[in-house]
């Protein structure tokens, strides 16, 4: 069986100046064609939802769309925790809360249905990047706004010669892998 790092080392690659120059686009869709791989990933993404005994301590997963939708959800089932999107505006249909961030390229606003969290729920967020930060940032003060507890963030790749950790540094946050 291959180690989760030989399963990220062949599933994700380098997309230089995409979507603009100077930009190294981590492209994770060869590691969704891989079966084997994506199960490993998720099994190890879940590892976050439980404590040391292995049980479980999350009662929702949250993904950043788009990518960390893909994540996100199986997990979620994993865990046997429920799904919530955190969707960019005007997306979502019902009441939402909105944050707005600085992205590594551009800047964006992201919500999430007002509904989607029971008071205190506990909460682990997936995505696939963690760059500058700003994203993750924005999707906790989300999930705190609608009265939920994070539990952790974690993300699949983290770019560390961005300040996505420093600006996390009061956060529990964990890389699959680091680069
Ligand atoms: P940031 O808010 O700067 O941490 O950016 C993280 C978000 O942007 C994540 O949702 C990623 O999907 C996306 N992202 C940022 N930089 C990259 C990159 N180099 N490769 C792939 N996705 C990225």
């Amino acid at each position: 069986m291959r180690s989760l790092e030989e399963v990220l080392k062949a599933g994700i690659r380098d997309i230089p100046d995409y979507p603009q120059a100077g930009v190294v686009f981590k492209d994770i869709t060869p590691l969704l064609a891989d079966h084997d791989g994506f199960a490993h990933v998720v099994q190890a993404l879940a590892e976050s939802g439980k404590d040391e005994d292995g049980n479980v301590v999350v009662d929702k997963v949250v993904g950043i769309e788009a990518r960390g939708f893909i994540l996100a959800a199986p997990v979620a089932l994993a865990l046997g925790a429920g799904f919530v999107p955190v969707r960019k505006k005007g997306k979502l249909p019902a009441a939402t809360y909105e944050e707005s961030y600085a992205l590594e390229y551009g800047e964006a606003t992201i919500e999430v249905h007002q509904d989607a969290f029971a008071p205190g729920e506990r909460v682990l967020v997936i995505d696939d990047v963690l760059a500058t930060g700003g994203t993750v940032e924005a999707c906790l003060r989300l999930v705190r706004r609608c009265g939920a507890e994070v539990v952790g963030t974690t993300v699949l790749l983290e770019l560390s010669f961005l300040p996505g950790r420093e600006r996390l540094a009061e956060e529990q946050l964990t890389a699959l892998v680091t680069v």
